[in-house]
Formats: C-alpha cells, structure tokens, sequence
C-alpha cells in the first residue's frame, strides 16, 4: 500500500500507573477501582496538586496554574484521579521533564489551565458570553431548554465529578471562581424534574431528550433511574440520552454494580417500550480512552443501552489535527465500541480563544479525516451558531474570512421565535478568534475595540 497521510495502526490501550505519582504510591488497584475512593481524592486545588505530584511540578508551573484560577478560570478545579492519571502518562514525576511534557499535554491543556496558555491580547472574543447559547433564554421550564422542534435538553443537575475548563454551560455548572459568579436554579430540583415532565407530557412534539447537566453521574443513581423511568412513560418520547464525561472522568461510576443493575432494569424498559437508550460522552484526547474507560463503556452496552457515542470538543493544543482526531476516534470505535459523533467547535464563552479554531480550520479537519473512519463512525464537526443550533462546518452560507465572521441560516424556529417572520431567512453571525484573522481584520477589531459601541459586521 502507499503511503497514507493518516497510518492507520490499532494500539493496545495501557491504564498509565498512578503509583508513578508521589501521592498515589501507595494506593491498591481496589482502591483506585473504587468510584468512593476516586471522589474523595479528586485534585480540587493547587496545593492538593502538589501533594500529588510532589516536588515534579515546578513552582512556576503551579504558580501560572494558580494565577489563572484566581484571574481567568471559568470553572473551578474538580479532576478525578483518573484524569490526572492520563496527564503525561509515561512520564516519571521525578523525572526532569515532568513539568514540560505536563506543559504540552492535551488533557492538562484543557483541565488545568495555565496562565501562559490563554491568548494575551484577546483572552475572549468580544462577542464572548457566559451563556453564549442562550440556553436560560429557551428555557421551557427552569432547566429545560427547548431549541429544537423535536428535541430538549435537560439539565438535571448543575455539577460534574471533573471541571472541564472550556465548559460551554459555565454559567450554570460548579462552583464560582474568583472571576465568575455561577446562576443558581431558583426551583428546588423535585420541582424542577416534576416540572420538566409535566412541559413533556403536554409538548408531543418533542420525540428526544438529552438528560444532561452537569453530568449524570452527580445525581444519585437512583434519582436519575426513577427520572429517566418517568420519561419512558411518556409516550411521545422516543430517544433518550443520557450525557456523562464521567464514563471517561470516572469510569468506575459507571462500573459500580449498583449503577450498571439500574442501567439494565432502564434499558429493559425502554426496549420494551421502543425507545432507543444512549450513553453520550466527551472524549477529547486519546490518551483518555484506558482499558477502565473501555470496560466501562463495554459494560453499558452489555447492560443494554443501545449505543454509546462520543461528542468532543476540538481545541487547540488538545485534537486540532487529523492525527489526533483519528487516533483519538480509533481508539473510541475500536477498543472502547464508543461511537464518534460530534466534535464541536469550542463555544464562545470568556477566555476561550487560545482554545478556538476558525470556521476554515474546522473545515479542512473535517475534509481531513473523511475516508478513514466508517461512515456511520465519522464524526461531524460542528460550530453550534448562538440562535441556531448544530451546524456543519460546510453549511456555512457565507464567510468573511477577513473580519472572520461566518453567517449560519436554519430551518426551524427556536422556542423563542414563535412569532418571528424572518428567523428563517435571517443568517445569524459566528465569530473567529480575532487573533487568528490576518492583520487587517485583527485592525478592524481593535478599532472597533475603542468604539463605544461597535457595529456588528453584517
Ligand atoms: S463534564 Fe460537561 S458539563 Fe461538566 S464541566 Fe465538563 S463540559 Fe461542562
């Protein structure tokens, strides 16, 4: 065979070994298996990193982390062991290179941000917003965004077991950090949940909800079985999604027999019923898929969801190259039975631009990696347009590739366009980073920048 621009190889996934980090020497395998003892030793600040990783992060390296948590950080620190674990897998703590090969890693480069990585004249887009898809606003009910016609999105709870710094639901999701206050449901969740299944048995012609978050996995198994059993009452509902990074976070949520007993008795009776039960997950890196995430998402699948499918996001540093966008969706498809689905663009939330890539970047990613991958396995790579929804990088309908703003256009209203004449013919706007666009564009917006109140390019 010739040789390809992408080699495919399979690769034998490898749990890296935690006992290389000074804190976890000492732990057994029964421990790290435990999802117990993974929350409880979850990394949640700079010192607990330290304890950790002892004298293999340099201070400066803790300092940028510390300095970024006080100045810019959207999400509080929360990273389970198993994240932390899948940092510079390979790497010796006392080894010389630890601090840089953590520097360069992927996974760090999205769940511990540093100082350094953010983008020094634009940290966020102008145009950035904390809840940049205007999700609260098509809330049906408290929680319950309505965006689509056939489909909603439940937010059952507000936290996750891992704090993912590009976090697009920052606004609602964990804790506050010095720079960012968090909404707060005003509901208590009882009501909330009541109330999002009453908004459905009274809308049939919504046929798909995504039971989401925050994560699943930070409600009560219990509390999400009897939730996710409601809906299956609900006779219109035909598609049920349950969204969880945890099963790569925390697969040993998701590997507790408890949990895994409760999953069969819902798959059961959704198959009983019809309804097709999904695992979706958010998998960004490689490295991330370890033989306990494999197994956790194999044992969904034979406790009978139908399908377990992985929605990253495509970040700089993290996945912006075909290489690492297949090895990453191999590695899913191949020893995880994980399906790819989704790579989004990162939202447009504060500080996120070191993050971003541009609407044309997307594009050739996904030219890219076409051809490799199964058909129903490739992943489509997605810029989710504020106002619109999901669109594939190649509908854009118009792009001014200078000021860098693509222009997206839909074909059904949103819940809050009931009586809007024009929202289908109306192309809404999508920003590129600033400081990617070439020098007279990056001018554009710095003048613009010391306007009081700056047009909006149309
Ligand atoms: S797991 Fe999802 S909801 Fe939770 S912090 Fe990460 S991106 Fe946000």
């Amino acid at each position: 065979m010739a040789e390809q621009p992408y080699q495919y190889r399979r690769r034998e996934l490898a749990e890296p070994d935690w006992r290389r980090l000074p804190g976890w020497a000492g732990v057994t395998r029964a421990e790290w298996e435990s999802a117990q003892w993974q929350r409880a030793h979850s990394v949640k600040s700079v010192r607990q990193l330290r304890e950790v990783a002892g004298r293999g992060l340099t201070e400066e390296f803790l300092a940028d982390l510390e300095r970024d948590q006080r100045e810019r950080a959207t999400m509080s620190m929360l990273i389970p062991p198993q994240m932390v674990n899948t940092i510079a897998p390979s790497v010796p703590a006392s080894s010389a290179e630890f601090t840089s090969a953590w520097y360069a890693d992927p996974v760090r480069r999205y769940m511990l941000p540093v100082f350094s990585d953010r983008q020094p004249e634009w940290p966020s887009h102008p145009y950035a917003a904390r809840d940049s898809l205007h999700e609260a606003e098509m809330w049906a009910v408290e929680g319950l965004t309505h965006r689509y016609p056939t489909k909603v999105l439940a937010e059952i709870v507000p936290t996750c077991p891992q704090y993912c710094g590009h976090c697009t639901r920052m606004d609602l999701v964990g804790n506050p950090t010095p720079s960012y206050d968090k909404h707060r449901f005003s509901l208590p969740r009882e009501d909330r949940l009541a109330a999002m299944l009453g908004y459905l048995r009274a809308t049939p012609t919504v046929r798909d909800v995504v039971v989401s978050g925050g994560d699943v996995a930070n409600l009560p198994w219990p509390r999400v079985e009897a939730f996710v059993t409601e809906l299956l009452s609900v006779e219109s509902v035909r598609d049920i999604r349950l969204a969880s990074k945890a099963l790569m976070g925390l697969p040993q949520h998701w590997l507790a027999p408890d949990v895994l007993a409760g999953v069969a008795r819902l798959a059961a009776l959704a198959r009983s019923r019809g309804v097709s039960l999904a695992v979706h997950t958010h998998v960004n890196a490689a490295q991330s898929v370890t033989p306990l995430v494999a197994r956790a998402a194999r044992a969904l699948l034979e406790a009978g969801v139908r399908d377990v499918r992985n929605q990253g996001v495509l970040l700089r540093g993290v996945n912006d190259s075909p290489g690492a966008l297949l090895d990453l969706c191999f590695a899913l498809l191949d020893e995880a039975g994980v399906t790819p689905y989704y790579f989004y663009l990162c939202d447009m939330i504060p500080g996120a631009e070191h993050w971003r890539l541009t609407v044309r970047e997307a594009q050739a990613l996904q030219s890219a990696i076409m051809g490799y991958l199964p058909g129903f396995a490739t992943p489509r790579i997605v810029c989710d347009v504020p106002y619109v929804g999901k669109r594939w990088v190649h509908q854009v309908v118009r792009y001014d590739a200078v000021l860098g703003v693509s222009y997206w256009t839909k074909g059904y209203r949103t819940a809050i366009e009931a009586g809007d004449q024009v929202a289908l013919a109306r192309e809404y706007p999508y920003y590129d980073p600033v400081h990617l666009l070439p020098e007279e564009g990056q001018a554009w917006w710095r003048a613009r920048a010391q306007r009081p109140a700056g047009r909006v390019p149309a």
